[in-house]
């Protein structure tokens, strides 16, 4: 047979937005186009001894979509193509994929060492709930991987790290810390969401677990919340699956199907949305009423040299201080026309974030100082429109102050 002699039968041999439209599909019987939506709970068996072996692991098949689905599988499968992972799992929230891929890999006694700034949510994890469950942690500046070494203790069991990280785009040096967590006999989670897959790949690097929150650029237009965990077969199909399998943070196989068509697009969708936020970048670096621009592909990063390595791009957010403080920063934000005030991020619509009022309100003013979250600062999360309108709406609102 011929087709199955061309290299490009092997999704290995395949680019990114190739795997992207195609990977991992399973047409029914139907020979549909687009992948179907199996939006079923449960599975039905011919007889009595098929089911046994199923539930033994003898064969292999669906038995519950808690823990498996055909649609949900569709993603992971995907997902592990464009990360270059053995395996994953796709669940309900970014937050339950950062919960389970930490939890997974923790028991009380264990210590984790994080980066200080992070996803709201993901702080609260590794600095509220894990000491809850008897699990000490401690924060770090990660930009400098040093800190994390002083930070090792004999029981350290985790890293988690985010990077860039918001909203300030700190880098952390992935390479370097993957070898001070292996060293110590620690796992390396990286939070993936800011430079997206197709920009940063955390297990090259020698990550362990990489997290994402779909609801981003994944899906990228708003609709439906998800995340994923990604990872060597034997840390997802081991750990992972079973915290996943019996406390069920599962992804609906509606919002999969939702990511899945997110996927198709995703290149196409992040280029773009990097192009505008170089040049937005820019704009924002020139003007006079901005004290800093922060962006990771800027050549004004403090981290510039770091972020040339590894990242093959800028990504879409972009941080700046507006001088004047918050009241300057909230005058530029509300006479916004096209870009939305409101906190999610990767969306094709253009939106702004204050986060010293928003996101990180719930840190007292000298944890932000220290993080670099000022009265002026704004985030943007660039998104599809076009450029020019964009830098035409910020002028407009830089001119209002
Ligand atoms: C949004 C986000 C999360 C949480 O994802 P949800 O889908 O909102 O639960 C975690 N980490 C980062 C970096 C995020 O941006």
């Amino acid at each position: 047979m011929t087709k199955q002699n061309n290299p490009l039968f092997d999704p290995k041999n395949r680019s990114a937005e190739t795997s992207l439209v195609h990977g991992g599909i399973e047409r029914s019987q139907f020979n549909e186009t687009s992948e179907p939506i199996y939006m079923t709970s449960g599975y039905t068996y011919p007889e009595s001894a098929y089911a046994e072996k199923l539930f033994k692991g003898e064969i292999v098949g669906h038995n519950y979509s808690r823990f498996s689905n055909p649609t949900v599988d569709v993603l992971q499968k995907r997902m592990a193509l464009l990360e270059g992972a053995e395996d994953a799992r796709a669940l309900a929230t970014g937050m339950a994929a950062v919960t389970c891929a930490v939890q997974s890999q923790v028991r009380a006694g264990d210590h984790i060492v994080a980066s200080r700034a992070l996803f709201g949510g993901c702080r609260f994890v590794v600095e509220d709930f894990m000491p809850r469950w008897g699990v000490s942690s401690t924060l770090v500046d990660g930009r400098d991987p040093e800190n994390f070494l002083k930070a090792m203790r004999p029981n350290t069991k985790l890293i988690f790290i985010e990077t860039p990280t918001n909203p300030t785009l700190e880098l952390v040096d992935i390479e370097a810390v993957a070898k001070i967590a292996h060293a110590g006999g620690a796992k390396l989670i990286v939070d993936n969401v800011f430079a997206t897959a197709l920009y940063q790949s955390p297990l090259k690097l020698g990550a362990d677990l990489v997290t994402y929150s779909a609801t981003k650029h994944i899906d990228g237009q708003g609709r439906a919340l998800g995340g994923l965990i990604l990872g060597s077969k034997e840390l997802i199909t081991g750990d992972v699956h079973t915290f996943i399998r019996q406390t069920g943070p599962s992804i609906s196989p509606f919002n999969a199907w939702v990511m899945l068509k997110g996927l198709e697009t995703l290149p196409l969708r992040v280029r773009q949305m990097t192009e505008n936020a170089t040049r937005i970048a820019d704009f924002l670096g020139d003007h006079p009423k901005v004290n800093r621009v922060i962006y990771p592909h800027h050549k004004s990063h403090p981290q510039y040299e770091l972020a040339k390595r590894q990242m093959k791009a800028g990504s879409t957010l972009v941080a700046f201080e507006v001088k004047g403080g918050q009241e300057a920063a909230f005058k530029l934000a509300d006479s916004l026309a096209v870009i939305l005030i409101s906190n999610n991020l990767g969306d094709a619509k253009s939106i702004i974030t204050h986060p010293r009022t928003t996101t990180h309100q719930r840190l007292t003013e000298e944890v932000r100082l220290e993080s670099g979250i000022t009265p002026g600062m704004l985030r943007i999360s660039v998104g599809l429109e076009n450029a020019d309108d964009l830098i035409a709406d910020l002028g407009y609102g830089l001119d209002q102050i």
